[in-house]
C-alpha cells in the first residue's frame, strides 16, 4: 500500500502539533484560524490513507463503501481550501461580522460542492497495458476540483486585491503552502501513483508554523510574558469585536529603581512577572521598553484589579521585600477613549512623551475628554505643519485709525491658516498649539517675512501708513536669536525699521525677562518700536509700563466693551489713558464697533482706533484697495 508518504505527513504534523501545544498561547483569530488549516490538513491526510486502503482492498468491502471514502477525501481537499481562505481573511475582514458574513457564503459553496462530490459518479482505478492503475477519475472529481480551483482563485484574488491589509509574512507564507500544493498536485496528475498531495499540505503547515505561526513569536525573550506584537495583535482583536476592556501600563523609567542596586532590578523584574501572572482574568504583555501591559477584559472588576495591583508595590520587593520600587502608572479605563488598537497605543506613547501633566504624578487616568482634547491639538499640530510646508499661512491686515490725522495710518498684521479645504482658520484656533509645540518660531517667521515683503512690494508712505505692527508671541519673546532673526528678514527685503512695530503682551517677559528684554534692546537699536499688546486682560498692569520700552499700549477689545458696559471700568480706564498720556505713550483702543465707541474714544484723547467700525483684518490686496480708496 502506498501510504509511506501520507504517514510521514502525519508525522510531521504531529510533531508540529507537540511544540504548538507545549507553547503559552495567546488566544488570537490568526492562530485560531491556523489551527483550522492544520486540523483540515490532518483530517485531509488521515482520510488520503484511509481512501487508500479501501481502494486497494476494494474486492473485501462493499463498493458503495469504498466510493464513499474515496469521495470523503475528494471533500476534505474542500476543507483544506476553506480554511486557507478563512485563514487569510482574518487578517482583510477585521470587523467579526464581515468575516463571519464572508465565511458563510464559502461553506454554502463548500456544501454545494461536496453535495455535488458525493452524488456524481466516481471511478477509481483503470487498467493500462493490463495493469490495474489506482487513480480517482470521472465527474465527482471535477466537481471538487472545480470548486477547490473557484476557491484557490479567490485566494489569489484576495491576495493581490487586498495586498496592504494582510500581513506580508502571511501573504508569504500562503503562497508557498500553494505553490506546494499546486507543484504537488501536478506531480501526482503526471505521476500517477505518487501520491504527495497529502504530505504537501503537511509541508505547507509547517511553512506556516516556521514563517509566523510558532506561539513564541508572541512571547517577550526575557519574561516570557507576551510581546507588544501580541498586544497589537490581541487589542485589534478585541476592538474588532466591540469588547470593552481597561488598560493599566506600568512604566518603568530609571527613576523607579531609585534605591534598587542594578543588580537586583532583573530579578524585581520576574518577581513581578511571576505576581502578574498569578492574578486571573488579567492578561499582560510586555514591551522592550519595559512597560508592562495589563489588560483586563472585565470593565467592572477592572478598577479594583488595578487597585490591587497598585498597593503591591507600597510592600517592597526582592529578598525580605527590601527595596522600594515606583513605577508610573497610566490607567484607561475603556476603550471608547481610543477606538482601534494602534490609537490606543500611540496614545499611550503620546501621553508618556508629551504629557507634562504625567510627569508630575506618578498615576495617569485617561479619560474621554483628555484624549478628545489631544487629538483635537494633535489635527491643529497637523493642520500648521500642512500650511507652513505648502504655503498657506497667510496675513491678514487690519486697518488702525488715528483719530489726530482722521485716515488709516497703521494697520495690525494678523495670521490666517488656509485649511485644506480653502476655509480660513483663525488664529484664536492655532496659536496656542503653536506655542506649545514650538511651530510658533517657524509661524512667526514666516508672518514677518510676508509683512516685509508686503512692504517692500507696496512702499507704505505712498498709501499713507507709518507701521505695520506685527504680533510676537510670548515662545518668541523668550528665544535668544530672535532679534538677530528678524534683523536679517528686514535686511532680506530691505526694510526700514521705522515701517515695523512688534507687538508683545506681558505674560511674554514672565518666563525669560532678560532674554525678551535683551531681544528689544537689540530690535529697539536697529530701529523697531514695540507695543504693549492686551492691556486690560488682567495680563497687565501699570507698573509693567513703566519697566518696558514700549512706545504703544493697546487697549484690549473686552476692555473697550467694559468702558461701555461697567460704571466702575470708566474710571479705571479713564485713569490708566490720564497714566499713560503722562508717559507720552500713545494707545490703541482695539474692538470698536460703532460710531458711538468710536466717538467716546475719539473724546477720551485716544489717538488711535482699530475695529470692525473701520474694517475687519483684510487679505493684502483687498486691504490696499481699501486704502486707495481713503486716498483717493
Ligand atoms: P490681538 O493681537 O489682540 O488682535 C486683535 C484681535 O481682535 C484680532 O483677532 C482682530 O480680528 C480682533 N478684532 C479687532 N477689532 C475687532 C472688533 O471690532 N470686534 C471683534 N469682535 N474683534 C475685533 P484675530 O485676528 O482673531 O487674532 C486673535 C489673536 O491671535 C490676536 O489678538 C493675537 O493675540 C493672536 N495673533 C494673531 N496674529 C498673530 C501672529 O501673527 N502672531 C502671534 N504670535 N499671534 C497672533
Ligand atoms: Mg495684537
Ligand atoms: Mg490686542
Amino acid at each position: 500500500m502506498h501510504i509511506q508518504i501520507q504517514c510521514c505527513g502525519i508525522v510531521l504534523m504531529l510533531t508540529l502539533f507537540y511544540f504548538y501545544m507545549r507553547q503559552r498561547r495567546i488566544s488570537l483569530n490568526t492562530q485560531r484560524a491556523f489551527l483550522g488549516v492544520f486540523l483540515a490538513t490532518f483530517i485531509c491526510i488521515t482520510v488520503d490513507i484511509l481512501s487508500i486502503g479501501a481502494i486497494e482492498y476494494r474486492d473485501l468491502l462493499p463498493e458503495h463503501f469504498v466510493k464513499f471514502i474515496a469521495k470523503s477525501y475528494l471533500i476534505t481537499l474542500l476543507g483544506v481550501a476553506i480554511s486557507a481562505l478563512s485563514y487569510m481573511s482574518v487578517d482583510i475582514y477585521t470587523n467579526h461580522n464581515v468575516y463571519r458574513r464572508n465565511m458563510k457564503t464559502y461553506l454554502i459553496l463548500a456544501l454545494i460542492g461536496a453535495i455535488g462530490t458525493y452524488i456524481a459518479p466516481l471511478d477509481y482505478h483503470y487498467d493500462k497495458d493490463g495493469v490495474t492503475v489506482m487513480y480517482t477519475h470521472g465527474p465527482s472529481l471535477y466537481v471538487t476540483y472545480g470548486m477547490a480551483l473557484i476557491f484557490f482563485l479567490r485566494i489569489f484574488y484576495l491576495l493581490r486585491k487586498e495586498k496592504a491589509k494582510i500581513n506580508p509574512r502571511r501573504r508569504e507564507a500562503v503562497c508557498i503552502w500553494l505553490l506546494i500544493w499546486i507543484a504537488a498536485s501536478q506531480i501526482q496528475f503526471m505521476y500517477t501513483n505518487v501520491l504527495i498531495v497529502g504530505y504537501a499540505g503537511s509541508i505547507g503547515i509547517m511553512v506556516l508554523y516556521l514563517k509566523l505561526e510558532n506561539p513564541e513569536t508572541n512571547l517577550d525573550r526575557n519574561t516570557g510574558l507576551f510581546s507588544s506584537g501580541a498586544l497589537y495583535q490581541y487589542t485589534k482583536q478585541l476592538f474588532a469585536r466591540e469588547i470593552d476592556f481597561a488598560t493599566l501600563v506600568i512604566i518603568f523609567e530609571n527613576t523607579a529603581y531609585q534605591n534598587v542596586p542594578l543588580g537586583k532590578r532583573d530579578a524585581i523584574k520576574m518577581e513581578l512577572v511571576e505576581y502578574l501572572q498569578k492574578i486571573p482574568d488579567i492578561l499582560c504583555f510586555k514591551n522592550a521598553e519595559d512597560e508592562f501591559f495589563v489588560i483586563m477584559e472585565n470593565p467592572q472588576t477592572a478598577e479594583q484589579q488595578a487597585k490591587t495591583i497598585r498597593a503591591r508595590f507600597r510592600s517592597g520587593w526582592g529578598d525580605g521585600q527590601a527595596h522600594m520600587v515606583h513605577p508610573q502608572w497610566l490607567y484607561l479605563p475603556h476603550t471608547n477613549v481610543a477606538g482601534q488598537a494602534d490609537h490606543l497605543l500611540y496614545l499611550i506613547r503620546h501621553i508618556r512623551q508629551n504629557g507634562t501633566t504625567f510627569s508630575e504624578k506618578d498615576f495617569f487616568c485617561i479619560e474621554k475628554d483628555s484624549v478628545d482634547q489631544m487629538y483635537r491639538k494633535k489635527e491643529t499640530e497637523q493642520l500648521i505643519l500642512e500650511a507652513i510646508e505648502n504655503d498657506r499661512v497667510e496675513v491678514h491686515y487690519q486697518p488702525i485709525f488715528s483719530t489726530g490725522e482722521q485716515r488709516i495710518t497703521s494697520a495690525e498684521a494678523l495670521v490666517r491658516i488656509r485649511g485644506r479645504d480653502g476655509a480660513l482658520v483663525a488664529p484664536g484656533l492655532f496659536i496656542e498649539v503653536a506655542e506649545e509645540s514650538g511651530m510658533i518660531l517657524r509661524l512667526g517667521e514666516i508672518v514677518f517675512e510676508k509683512v516685509c515683503q508686503f512692504i517692500q512690494e507696496h512702499p507704505l508712505e505712498q498709501y499713507g501708513l507709518h507701521y505695520i505692527e506685527v504680533n510676537l508671541s510670548v515662545v518668541q519673546c523668550a528665544y535668544e536669536w530672535l532679534a538677530r532673526d528678524y534683523i536679517n528678514i528686514m535686511n532680506k527685503y530691505q526694510i526700514d525699521p521705522k515701517y515695523i512695530n512688534l507687538e508683545i503682551t506681558e505674560s511674554a517677559s514672565t518666563n525669560a525677562k532678560k532674554t525678551l528684554l535683551d531681544n528689544m534692546q537689540s530690535l529697539i537699536g536697529y530701529g523697531v518700536k514695540f507695543s504693549l499688546d492686551d492691556f486690560g486682560t488682567g495680563q497687565s498692569n501699570l507698573n509693567y509700563i513703566v519697566d518696558m520700552p514700549v512706545d504703544i499700549i493697546k487697549f484690549d477689545r473686552s476692555m473697550t466693551n467694559s468702558y461701555f458696559e461697567n460704571g466702575k471700568a470708566k474710571y479705571v480706564m479713564d485713569a490708566a489713558i490720564h497714566m499713560i498720556h503722562g508717559m507720552n505713550l500713545e494707545i490703541v483702543s482695539e474692538g470698536v464697533e460703532t460710531a458711538e465707541q468710536y466717538q467716546t474714544m475719539q473724546e477720551l484723547g485716544i489717538s488711535h482706533i482699530q475695529g470692525y467700525y473701520f474694517s475687519k483684518p483684510l487679505p493684502a490686496e483687498e486691504f490696499i484697495q481699501f486704502l486707495k480708496k481713503q486716498t483717493s
